[in-house]
């Protein structure tokens, strides 16, 4: 008979543990057979001492079996995943695209994790959008307007969906195989045949360093090999904010202006268009790199893309006649010196957008959906002394603290710098 207790101590002291293990384990958190607090600390085992190839396999296995695997009827389902970054609003912007070029999108999203949003709850923040849809609608919706984004259902990877939860707030949440596991079991389970990831690596991405990103994006793609669902990779970095907006409702309408062709940041529209080629080459694999990016851009420019997003919305019930929700409160951070931006950091950005509201501190809070910022500058940018660098949003007012610690996010040097912030890899 298997006892936890020997489980965490197994894992603690760097053994390898056998499938039947990992199985328990699995089973226990689902049926909630194994407390919370050994969750936890079993969580912090696999962190400090990893998993080898064959657990994460079996991991991820074991997760995929916790629940539902789903059959979307498509003849190809081509999904899409990122591993999390600070204003990645690549989601909301990808898939209306893609869905214009014909390509089925039929996605599970989850919500903010850790420093990170999630495209869940920010597809919340629009009135009256239900993410809860049975799966019954969920595939009507996808065969009537070929798009529909939807909160993974509690059937899914149900393993998962406990681990998300604890691992958010135990600082469990950057190690390989936890999130080579969180995120192949659900697209698998989700009935993805082909998978596109996002992997960021650098200060606002659970991977900081690019070697430790390229080995998780190694270990999602064995795993999506071994079972037979071919698996692209982008290596993005995530140094400094990739959009302009952090949190939630802001984030939605920096995606309607990229949408819309009215603004929005020049680096989120370019990844987005990277992610939407690779997934448009799994859809139609006798298309060349060129052409398929060449389709993403036009049906993003004739607003092909942008109304496919309103049709998403309708089709669940969101209004955005009124707009979007407005904060009560907003304050200006501005530049202590004159010089060129060198430096914005995306880890406390993130952080402190989870502190004013937009994120959760624990499970189940409630979060506040005008919450955020918008970022004035990018990197290289030259600023004069006083002009803003960051606008505050918040449902309640803000401190003169808060706002002397959000400035320390923007280095301000003398020199000019280099302006590439951010840098891209492609992994088959
Ligand atoms: N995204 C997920 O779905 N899971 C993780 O563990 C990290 C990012």
């Amino acid at each position: 008979m298997i006892r936890f207790y020997d489980v965490i101590k197994k894992k603690r002291d760097g053994l390898s543990l056998s499938t039947e293990e990992i199985n328990y384990f699995v089973r226990g958190t689902v049926d909630h057979s194994i407390p919370d607090y050994q969750l936890t600390a079993f969580l912090m085992a696999i962190f400090f001492r990893g998993m080898d190839e064959r657990e994460t396999a079996d991991l991820t296995m074991a997760m995929v079996k916790s629940g539902t695997q789903i059959d979307l009827n498509l003849p190809k389902a081509v999904d899409k995943h990122s591993t999390g970054g600070v204003a990645d609003t690549t989601t909301l912007i990808v898939a209306p695209i893609v869905a214009a070029c014909g390509v089925p999108v039929a996605k599970m999203s989850g919500r903010g994790l850790g420093h990170t949003g999630g495209t869940v709850d920010k597809l919340e923040s629009i009135p009256g959008f239900s993410t809860a849809l049975n799966m019954e609608q969920f595939r009507m919706q996808v065969a009537k307007i070929g798009l529909s984004i939807i909160s993974a259902t509690a059937e899914v990877a149900p393993a998962d969906k406990v681990l998300y939860g604890l691992r958010d707030v135990t600082a469990t949440i950057d190690s390989i195989p936890l999130i080579a596991s969180s995120i192949m079991s659900k697209k698998l389970a989700a009935g993805a045949t082909h998978i596109v990831l996002d992997v960021k690596f650098g200060r606002g991405a659970f991977m900081a360093h690019f070697d430790d990103a390229k080995r998780l994006a190694r270990t999602m793609i064995d795993i999506g090999t071994m079972l037979g669902r071919p698996t692209t990779v982008l290596l993005t970095s995530m140094d400094a904010p990739l959009g302009s907006s952090i949190g939630n409702a802001l984030e939605i309408e920096e995606a309607i202006a990229i949408l819309t062709g009215q603004g929005g940041s020049a680096d989120l529209r370019a990844v987005s268009l990277a992610l939407s080629r690779e997934m448009i080459l799994h859809y139609y694999p006798d298309m060349t790199v060129e052409d398929a990016l060449q389709l993403a851009s036009e049906v993003l420019e004739t607003g092909r893309a942008y109304a496919k997003f309103k049709e998403m919305v309708e089709a669940q019930g969101g209004d955005l006649t009124h707009g979007l929700p407005q904060a009560k409160f907003s304050a200006t951070v501005r530049a202590a010196s004159s010089g060129f931006v060198q430096a914005i950091d995306p880890l406390l950005l993130g952080s402190m957008s989870v502190e004013i509201g937009a994120g959760r501190h624990k499970k189940g809070d409630l979060i506040d959906y005008t919450a955020g910022f918008v970022v004035a500058v990018r990197i290289g940018d030259r600023v004069e002394q006083g002009a803003p660098l960051l606008q505050v949003y918040s449902g309640h007012a803000v401190i003169g603290e808060y706002l002397e610690r959000l400035a320390t996010a923007f280095t301000i040097c003398d020199q000019q710098v280099e302006t590439a912030a951010w840098r891209i890899e492609r992994l088959t």
